[in-house]
């Protein structure tokens, strides 16, 4: 069964979340702290997608994500964040986690974010085999890895579909919202957002100079443009 961690202090959410899980067929694990929260994905090391709140009582979730991140690229990560905070406050604390939903969400919206990274963490046909070789960067499909001038580029499972999709379609612009159905899939129902905060943390991972980027080129009131 398909494992979902629950990262949630307050008693009643967590409960919520975990009856909401079970109905839609996913094992759920429980945490009410960040350290909670470590040791269990430690333990359970199939955990394919992580539901972290952010108010927490011994460390913040952005920390929590961070930790994880550490020695973990693999595992979906979803930020659960109030309204009351500022959001460009939140995208740029968002260094590691894949999506995030905000409070109060709707069972639907909950597990149609959860079913979108499962449906990514599945990866790419068996048997494709494909090297990508643009510039300083070479893909390899089949182990969902990039090099850049032969060094590795560590990236989450995001990053890589985003990556893959621009190494794909080399010199042409693509909408905010063709990369959001293309990575999130059609039915995803989140904002563009996040679409940005994605672009923000590859530009980091991929970029000589961030501050003026040369692979990812913004293409204003549209989207962004890869070459390389
Ligand atoms: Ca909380």
């Amino acid at each position: 069964m398909k494992k979902v961690m629950i990262l949630e202090d307050e008693e009643n959410i967590r409960s919520f979340v975990v009856i909401n899980l079970r109905r839609a067929g996913y094992e759920a694990i429980e945490a009410a702290t960040g350290q909670q929260a470590l040791d269990r994905l430690r333990e359970n090391p199939d955990i394919g997608v992580a539901i972290l709140d952010i108010m927490l009582p011994d460390m913040d979730g952005f920390e929590v994500c961070r930790r994880i991140r550490v020695s973990n690229k693999q595992v979906g990560i979803i930020m659960l964040t109030a309204r009351t905070q500022e959001m460009d406050k939140i995208t740029g604390l968002m260094t590691g986690a894949d999506d995030y939903v905000t409070k109060p969400f709707s069972p639907a919206e909950l597990t149609a974010r959860i079913d979108a990274l499962y449906r990514r963490l599945g990866g790419d046909a068996a048997g494709e085999s494909e090297l990508l070789t643009q510039g300083p960067f070479v893909m390899n499909t089949r182990n969902h890895t990039l090099e850049k001038n032969g060094l590795r580029v560590r990236l989450t499972q995001v990053e890589y579909a985003i990556m893959k999709l621009f190494m794909q379609n080399p010199g042409r612009a693509l909408a905010r919202e063709d990369i959001l159905s293309a990575v999130w899939g059609r039915d995803y129902e989140g904002d563009l957002k996040i679409v940005d905060v994605n672009i923000r943390r590859l530009r980091i991972k991929i970029e000589d100079d961030t501050a003026n980027p040369a692979y990812i080129t913004t293409v204003w009131g549209f989207g962004y443009k890869w070459g390389a």
